[in-house]
């Protein structure tokens, strides 16, 4: 799965949007500002590419908590696009 930019909402009331450090906050806000139809697809700006794993998890959205590790559809989507 590719979504591009951790699925936060700005201005939202959502508790987890307002624990993100502001750097963070304006990394995300800035690349949403930015995206073009041809950037739908791309990996997570958060996601380490070399190691596969999010940069920044203790900040991690909601959805992205619940999509839990390990769990039938996360293997299935992993092994489908290559990834150990
Ligand atoms: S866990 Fe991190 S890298 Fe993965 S989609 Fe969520 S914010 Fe992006």
């Amino acid at each position: 799965m590719a979504i591009g930019h951790p699925q936060f909402y700005r201005n939202s009331n959502d508790p987890l949007w307002e624990k993100v450090p502001e750097d963070l906050k304006q990394q995300v806000n800035e690349h949403i500002d930015g995206l073009t139809d041809i950037d739908m697809g791309e990996p997570c700006i958060w996601l380490d590419q070399a190691t596969m794993q999010c940069k920044h998890y203790e900040y991690r959205p909601q959805m992205c908590r619940d999509f839990e590790i390990g769990n039938p559809h996360c293997l299935r989507m992993r092994d489908e696009r290559g990834i150990k």
